[in-house]
């Protein structure tokens, strides 16, 4: 016998289960009703583990925290027809209600693995905008049902006591949904089934807590939702793929700012005037003290995001403008900071009255190197010729001391551009000289240097160094060429 696949028993189990769940809910409220509905919770429960046993999933603990807690709520519920079928009492308030309430504790801490595992425990912004949503969710269940029951429950300490309790657990269920929801990690069809079921379960609850408070029918359609939530428990833990649930996709997935989280955020943060409009509009009582102390929150809670995000942003700014000016290879500054640099020296040599050198030096029939040792060594050649430079340089400003300045900078592929502020000709002419005994895996090169004549640009300043390159690679390689002075310009005499 070929084994059962196991998507072949998932949708069996999904079919027959959802089928029975239907059937309970067109039975006549009675006995046959409360059984089938037993049958179907604590068959899916059974499932339920059955699946976490097979699969024995990483995240195992927060699996049978949740099983555990749909365990105890089908005995609530168990509890709670026998109360009313055997015992014939009401059973509000009752055991059951330790129960229900245990259950909303042992699923919120088995989601609370489940966020740890995927890498929710340390991300900010997920936690921010869970609160968010939480603190929409309290106003709204504090007006339509905690607020409500409480006055309903006026004169029970207990009835009171079970009033707050209840809403109080469906929070912290859709704290550890949204949470869940902000993780990073895998959406497989496990994860999918798992948010479904807790949202059916907190559907179930505040459209419960919100018809018997109203007085309205109970029964019937009432109990589909709770039902559909043990099979959506049972489906989840039964998928293969409920074995991936605590795999973490990417880090950054958490933090992203996707255009849905934008809208849902906007939405939350707009419950609390929402909130006050309504009860403006319909003229209901206005629960002025809810809608002021939740807007505080959410205002600060927003701000708290966006300073979180400008943070983010400066970081990314700073980091992307250090790429900008910096050659990748070597490290050194790439050939626009050589510029920026040159500029900004110039400006400086004029209002210092000081001397302005720029050297360009190219590495010796580099192209031959490359051809030899390969592409890989001629990296590794420029990365070592850089490093063994700019050391020689930084050791010779050490021992000439301040007033000068020095900039290596990558010009592009094996040339390299030297600005030198504040030495006479010949210091440079000996510094650029001095570099060439640094130079790596007896490599050579050949540079041109030219002195600022204080009136030239830029542009200008590197022909006359490039000049002066040629030059040293026309003369034989291997050396250093000052270069000529730059031909006096003719000035147009103005003929009168
Ligand atoms: P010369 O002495 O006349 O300067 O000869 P050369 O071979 O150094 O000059 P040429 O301009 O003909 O060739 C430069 C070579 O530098 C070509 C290219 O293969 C190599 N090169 C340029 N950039 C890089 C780089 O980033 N990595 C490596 N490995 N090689 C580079
Ligand atoms: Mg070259
Ligand atoms: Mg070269």
């Amino acid at each position: 016998m070929t084994p059962r696949r196991p998507d072949t028993l998932f949708r069996v189990h999904l079919i027959v289960a959802t089928l029975l769940s239907v059937l309970c809910v067109l039975l006549p409220a009675g006995i046959g009703h409360d059984a089938l509905y037993t049958v179907v919770s604590f068959g899916c429960v059974a499932v339920m583990a059955a699946g976490v046993r097979r699969h024995a999933p990483r995240a195992a603990g927060g699996w049978w925290l949740v099983t555990a807690g749909i365990g105890v709520w089908a005995c609530a519920d168990l509890l709670w027809a026998a109360y009313t079928w055997v015992l014939h009492v009401s059973p509000f308030p009752s055991p059951a209600d330790v129960l229900y309430l245990t259950s909303y504790v042992l699923i919120a801490a088995g989601f609370w693995r489940f966020v740890r595992a995927r890498g929710g425990g340390r991300d900010r912004e997920g936690l921010i905008d869970s609160a968010i949503f939480t603190v929409g969710f309290v106003l709204v269940s504090w007006v339509l049902l905690m607020r409500p029951g409480l006055a309903a429950a006026e004169g029970s300490r207990v009835a009171q006591v079970l009033a707050a309790a209840y809403p109080l657990g469906d929070v912290l269920l859709l704290a550890l949904l949204v949470r869940l929801l902000t993780t990073g990690g895998a959406r497989t069809v496990a994860f999918r089934w798992l948010v479904g079921a807790n949202a059916l379960l907190l559907v179930a609850d505040c459209a419960y807590q919100y018809t018997t408070m109203t007085g309205a029918d109970a029964h019937g359609l009432i109990t589909l939702p709770w039902l559909l939530g043990y099979v959506a428990f049972s489906a989840a833990a039964l998928h293969p793929s409920m074995r991936r649930l605590t795999d973490v996709v990417d880090g950054e997935g958490d933090t992203r700012f996707t255009r849905g989280r934008l809208t849902a955020l906007t939405l939350a943060s707009l419950v609390s005037p929402g909130m006050l409009m309504l009860q403006l509009a319909l003229g209901l009582e206005l629960e002025a003290w809810a809608v002021a102390l939740s807007s505080v929150v959410l205002f600060l809670l927003v701000v708290l995001r966006m300073s979180g995000l400008l943070r983010h942003l400066e970081g990314q700014t700073a980091r992307l403008a250090a790429l900008a000016r910096t050659d990748a290879l070597t490290g050194l500054p790439n050939r626009r900071t050589s510029d920026a640099e040159l500029e900004r020296l110039q400006t400086r040599a004029r209002g210092e009255g000081s001397t302005l050198h720029v050297a360009i030096l190219d590495l010796d029939r580099f192209k031959s190197f490359n051809d030899t040792f390969g592409h890989q060594a001629g990296d590794s050649l420029l990365v070592a010729a850089a490093a063994g430079w700019r050391t020689g340089l930084e050791t010779a400003h050490a021992a000439v001391g301040p007033g000068r300045a020095a900039m290596l900078g990558r010009w592009g592929g094996e040339e390299f551009v030297l600005l030198l502020l504040g030495h006479d000709p010949d210091a440079a002419l000996a510094l650029v000289d001095g570099l060439r005994g640094l130079t790596p895996a007896g490599q050579t090169f050949s540079a041109g240097v030219a002195r600022w004549d204080g009136l030239e640009s830029p542009a200008e300043l590197f022909a006359r160094a490039d000049t002066a390159l040629y030059a040293a690679k026309e003369g034989g390689r291997d050396r250093v060429v000052a270069a000529a002075p730059p031909s006096p310009v003719e000035v147009p005499v103005s003929r009168g």
